[in-house]
């Protein structure tokens, strides 16, 4: 039976293997010259073998045998020989293929091979690593379970939390309207189960649907990601595979059309080097015209003292605040369940 995926599934699995592929075969390129640099005399025997594989084309193609030509056996005979001498595989220049069925092709015949579903597994993997919850959408942002009771300590008695949030909602609809020709920065700010994460959901689902390029993730996250960067560049010798995966993560996170950050709180307390980190990733965003959103628990004065000045004046600075008052306790029971969802 033929397997059938969507384009996007076929752009993603296509994708994946062509990294792995390159993934091996940079690896056997490092293999090759450091044999090569250990011991001349193979890559000596190997350009002769190509040597005499010319010739032998020629030959036929002359009709005679010249008297230079290079014996093809006997090159052969030899590389083998010192191969073994020095415990080399005689396939050493074959790439070592994560799959041995299809080398990293996906493709066996006309059929996908068996290898395909280990890598679907992979990709979604990835993709909700960096990806918001699908099911946080304006069309399932319910404003009925906010109070409609106007209350002293939510916005002084002035607003009800849902016109408040009906207010949030819609900016946060025009943001996305105006995406295109105004991308702005957002700073989503209030205590725990407010309901910033679900809104800055909303909109990054509606721009992802409309094509945007995205990344959606937990500051923890991202803290550590920037903390494993660092100790990797400071390391006298970095594994070479992990140094790449780590810094093409860091580079997709640095350069997608919209980063949010959700939870920048005070989990990271302990890296300090990953304070800077993020000034350098937030100008880089900055100075680039890339946007960013963040929810956070803290409000843009706390920053500063918890954070670091220059965190807090960015932010300040560049974004649009948007506060979200604490939850009407006589609607927390009513609002549980978007609150679980949510924060
Ligand atoms: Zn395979």
């Amino acid at each position: 039976m033929m397997r059938n995926f969507d384009q996007y599934t076929k752009k993603r699995l296509n994708h994946y293997y062509e990294l792995l592929r390159q993934k091996a075969e940079r690896i056997r390129d490092h293999r090759v010259n450091s044999i090569y640099q250990a011991y001349p005399e193979i890559k000596e025997l190997e350009n002769k073998k190509i040597q005499a594989g010319i010739g032998q084309i020629r030959n036929k193609i002359n009709g005679f045998v010249e008297k230079n030509t290079l014996d093809l056996a006997e090159i052969d005979q030899e590389l083998i020989k010192m191969l073994n001498l020095h415990n080399i595989p005689l396939n050493y220049m074959e790439p070592d293929y994560n799959c041995k069925i299809c080398q990293d092709r996906g493709w066996v015949g006309n059929n996908y091979c068996s290898c395909v579903d280990r890598v679907l597994i992979e990709i979604n993997q990835q993709d909700n690593l960096y990806l918001p919850v699908p099911g946080q959408t304006f069309a399932n942002f319910d404003l009925s379970v906010f109070s409609t009771q106007k209350n002293p300590v939510f916005f002084q008695g002035q607003l009800s939390p849902q016109e408040a949030m009906r207010g949030l909602r819609t900016i946060a609809k025009r943001y996305v309207d105006k995406f295109r020709d105004n991308p702005e920065n957002l700073y989503l700010f209030g205590t725990t189960g407010t309901g910033k994460t679900f809104l800055m959901s909303c909109i990054a689902n509606a721009l992802s649907n409309k094509g945007v390029n995205l990344v959606f993730i937990k500051a923890v996250k991202l803290f550590e990601l920037m903390a494993q960067r660092r100790i990797l560049l400071n390391s006298f010798s970095p594994d070479p595979e992990e140094q790449d995966l780590v810094n093409r993560k860091f580079d997709l996170i640095n350069k997608t059309g919209l980063l949010c950050i959700d939870d920048i709180g005070l989990e990271a307390k302990g890296l300090l080097n990953t304070y800077s980190d993020l000034i350098v990733l937030l100008d880089d965003r900055y100075n680039a015209n890339l946007p960013v959103i963040m929810t956070s628990n803290l409000k843009p004065s706390e920053l500063a003292e918890d954070y670091d000045e220059r965190i807090q004046s960015r932010i300040t600075g560049n974004y649009q605040l948007l506060m979200f008052e604490g939850p009407d306790i006589r609607t927390r029971t009513a609002k549980g369940k978007m609150e679980q969802d949510a924060d």
